[in-house]
């Protein structure tokens, strides 16, 4: 059933066979998955997809397994939440969060590539699998290689929130945290991966990874009615998500799923680690690293992988990217959750607050159709939040009634 003609490189366009490699040997860049879309487009039909379970395996002839999967088969077909009140809250017409808040089974958009990554290790017949994260990875791999009975190697900072700790070691991977930042522990992983026979999902199966964010960028065409929107919002650490969505609308006009259109894609970073963001400003696509110091643990890469490639996409489409203070990250999570009932973590804070800038900028349009990227859960990150404790009252009524005294008229019965 494979639509993959084999793997690219990015840079240099050299073609390599179907392996677990991730670096061109001629020029070093990162090879990506190639597909026959004009057979795509004769056999698959919207029909056929709307037939399909509502998860990410619907686009399966857009993924780059030779089989059926095997890993992560319920993840993916999240809600597309119209969001009135916080399109009203900060003066945007029409506004979608498309909420990975919720993904099954860790609550981050990363269960996403990790489905595709360890279904792809199985096939490649790894007997091991492993990764190097700040903390949504972690937890992914953990779930995902417990639940296909696969041994995980999980290399952290260690400075990563205590939720996201305990949400890996609960599945019984091999957790290791090493003594510095991601950076780091991506390069410990490297050398490793070289030596070892394990499949990193993130390092030596990066181009299989990569694939699954794309299934985020389908369902928001799909979800839109098969159109694509006129912005999306979207946090970035190692630079891939946002490449990957720009890469799913680009497959769905190669297959004639959607009109062509130019959606702009803009980049959301914390101010704290904002490699991206900083080269798009200086009008540059080559990345400067940063140490990474900022409340947006997630997004804590300060060498990013693909920012070379996040900064083409962010530009040519006409896009821009910011970044925001601790601060202003908090407080729009509260936003969120006050608006919309939707609780998410510190990634999706740096979204919202990242736009509410890019609005008072004048850099996003507000009369059009955005779609927000909120990809993880809050209650991963409460360290973040500080509210003060309440004060109990005692089970009497008056009590209660002291309590709501100014609305006591409006709920009378
Ligand atoms: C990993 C992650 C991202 C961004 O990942 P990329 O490396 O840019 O693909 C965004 N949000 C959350 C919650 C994440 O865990
Ligand atoms: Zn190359």
């Amino acid at each position: 059933m494979s639509y993959v003609k084999g793997l690219k490189c990015r840079i240099c366009g050299t073609p390599y066979q179907v392996d677990p490699l991730a670096i061109c040997e001629e020029c070093f860049g990162p090879l990506e998955v190639d597909y026959d879309y004009d057979a795509i487009k004769v056999k698959l039909t919207k029909e056929e997809i709307a037939s399909r379970p509502g998860t990410m395996w619907r686009y399966k002839e857009l993924l780059p397994l030779d089989g059926e999967p095997t890993v992560g088969l319920h993840s993916g077909g999240t809600p597309l939440v119209k969001a009135d009140r916080l399109a009203r809250a900060i003066g945007v017409r029409e506004l979608y969060i498309k909420n990975d808040a919720v993904s099954h089974p860790t609550l981050s958009f990363k269960d996403r590539v990790v489905a595709v990554a360890l279904s792809k290790a199985r096939e490649f017949g790894f007997d091991a699998v492993g990764c190097a994260s700040t903390g949504n990875l972690a937890n992914s791999v953990a779930a995902n290689a417990s639940a296909a009975g696969i041994p995980a190697y999980i290399l952290i900072p260690d400075n990563l929130e205590r939720s996201k700790v305990l949400g890996t070691r609960i599945f019984g991977a091999n957790v290791v945290p090493v003594r510095g930042n991601y950076d780091d522990v991506n390069r410990l992983c490297s050398e490793i991966a070289g030596r070892y026979r394990i499949a990193f999902v993130n390092v030596n199966l990066r181009p299989f990874y990569g694939e699954g964010s794309k299934t985020f960028g389908y369902e928001i065409a799909e979800q839109l009615g098969w159109q694509l929107p006129d912005a999306v919002v979207v946090p970035m650490a190692g630079g891939s998500l946002i490449t990957k969505i720009h890469k799913a609308f680009k497959d769905l006009e190669k297959i004639g799923f959607v009109e062509p259109a130019e959606p702009r894609f803009f980049g959301a970073q914390a101010t704290g680690c904002n490699p991206i963001a900083a080269a798009v400003k200086a009008g540059t696509r080559d990345i400067t690293p940063v140490k990474p110091d900022t409340i947006a643990k997630s997004l804590a890469i300060g060498n990013p992988a693909d920012g070379y490639f996040a900064t083409g996409v962010i530009t040519e489409t006409g896009g821009w990217s910011e970044d925001v203070s601790d601060p202003e990250i908090v407080e729009a999570i509260h936003v969120l959750a006050e608006t919309e009932g939707i609780f998410t973590e510190t990634a999706g804070g740096v979204t919202l607050a990242v736009t509410r800038k890019l609005i008072s900028q004048g850099r996003l349009n507000t009369n059009s159709r955005v779609v927000l990227a909120i990809t993880g859960n809050g209650l991963k990150t409460q360290d973040a939040l500080s509210l003060v404790d309440l004060q109990p009252i005692e089970p009497h009524l008056s009590a209660f009634e002291k309590l709501i005294a100014g609305e006591a008229k409006k709920l009378a019965a």
